[in-house]
């Protein structure tokens, strides 16, 4: 990553409150906050602090965030009354990632199909 990138990243003026988010969750490494164009009646994002563009740069020494990540969202399901949920991380363009760094969609609030589109 050059500094550039990280300057200008969307997701880390929202973790470090440059731009404001209504936040429904925050620690020292994680912050949650609801996704600006919802798809379903819940639909938090949940990210690192850190900047990481994709699931697949994550280091090893960075490993750990990954499991912090899903227990939020785990926590977070059971706070907004979501007893199904998907959780889910799109890596990559093909794979509809759009904002690159890394996030966990948190969905719930209706039925999802599988496979996913
Ligand atoms: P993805 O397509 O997996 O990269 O997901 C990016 C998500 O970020 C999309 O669902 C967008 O609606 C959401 N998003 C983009 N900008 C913002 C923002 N400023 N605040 C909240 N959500 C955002
Ligand atoms: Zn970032």
């Amino acid at each position: 990553m050059d500094q550039s990138e990280h300057e200008t990243c969307i997701f880390c003026k929202i973790a470090h409150q440059q731009i404001s988010a209504k936040m429904v969750y925050e620690d020292d490494q994680i912050v949650a906050f609801p996704d600006l164009k919802p798809v379903a009646p819940v639909h938090l994002l949940v990210i690192p602090k850190k900047h990481i563009a994709r699931l697949s740069d994550v280091m090893d020494a960075d490993q750990v965030i990954i499991g912090r990540m899903l227990a939020v969202a785990t926590a977070l399901a059971k706070e907004q009354g979501i007893p199904d949920f998907r959780t889910v991380i799109n890596c990559g363009p093909g794979a509809g990632q759009t904002v690159f760094h890394l996030h966990l969609h948190l969905l719930g609030g209706r039925p999802f199909h599988w496979p996913p589109g």
